[in-house]
């Protein structure tokens, strides 16, 4: 089996290519099954869009009913699961959770991008120092204690502008394996920093050092292209290199998700 649940669409402000793009290029990948996994849009108190990040709350409707439309038409094809890619934000969980069961979706995911909200809330991508990783291992375990998700995308996302593999660094990755591992959650090895050549000039990810972390405490991997335009999928590169990266973790590495 091979599935990839980590695709985004145009909708979020900051991806390119057609719905139907990013499927045809699973197809023609030889994929059984795609996820689609947008940013989720939050219903912020205060009005807030966040342009450039995710969809507005008004598009909600339309991504769940094109991706079903989608979903008939490739049927025979390829499986196309829906879901969405969600923050850990307090205030919102219980709508989260009131969302995917009157939409009926298949899955969510886990991306620890900011701390409480981002109407205003640090992005853990620009961790820079020993307070902000201690605030993203808070929101992550925070996280991943809901049972809200089928896995964590890019655990090690904050190493994308972190200078240094510090004991800080080694900590986290701790923290966070034994989280997952007793929630039997998924760690995802994310290939989109890769595909992007590691564009914010940190330690970037999937960081080597933090899955030799993972490995040694046990816990789950699974790969997600986390694809923002269809050549991330039509590409098979990074995908091919990262299963021999995770090989090692034998039946340790989930290849598709149960439904
Ligand atoms: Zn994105
Ligand atoms: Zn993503």
């Amino acid at each position: 089996m091979k599935a990839n649940y980590h695709t985004h669409t145009t909708r979020c402000g900051h991806a390119f290519g057609t719905d139907e793009q990013y499927i045809r290029a699973a197809v023609e990948q030889g994929f059984d099954e795609l996820g689609m996994s947008d940013h989720v849009p939050w219903p912020y108190k205060s009005g807030f869009v966040h342009h450039g990040v995710r969809m507005p709350i008004t598009q909600l409707d339309e991504y769940v009913q094109t991706m079903r439309t989608l979903k008939e038409k490739y049927a025979q094809k390829i499986s196309l699961r829906i879901g969405f890619e969600c923050e850990y934000f307090p205030e919102y969980m219980g709508w989260l959770a009131d969302m995917k069961q009157e939409k009926q979706l298949d899955y969510l995911i886990f991306g620890c991008h900011y701390d409480t909200t981002d109407e205003g809330g640090f992005y853990f991508g620009n961790a820079a120092s020993a307070k902000h990783l201690v605030r993203y291992v808070d929101s992550a375990i925070k996280g991943i204690e809901t049972g809200m998700f089928a896995y964590m995308a890019h655990p090690d996302v904050f190493l994308r502008r972190y200078q240094r593999v510090d004991e800080n660094v080694r900590a986290a990755a701790r923290d966070i394996s034994q989280a997952c591992k007793a929630k039997n959650l998924p760690m995802e090895y994310n290939l989109h920093d890769r595909y992007r050549l590691g564009e914010a000039n940190g330690n970037g990810y999937p960081n080597p050092e933090f899955f030799e972390i993972v490995f040694a405490e046990g816990a789950k991997v699974i790969i997600g292209l986390d694809a923002h335009e269809p050549q991330e999928i039509a590409d098979p590169t990074q995908w091919n290199l990262a299963m021999e990266e995770t090989a090692r973790f034998g039946e340790r590495r989930i290849d598709a998700l149960a439904f």
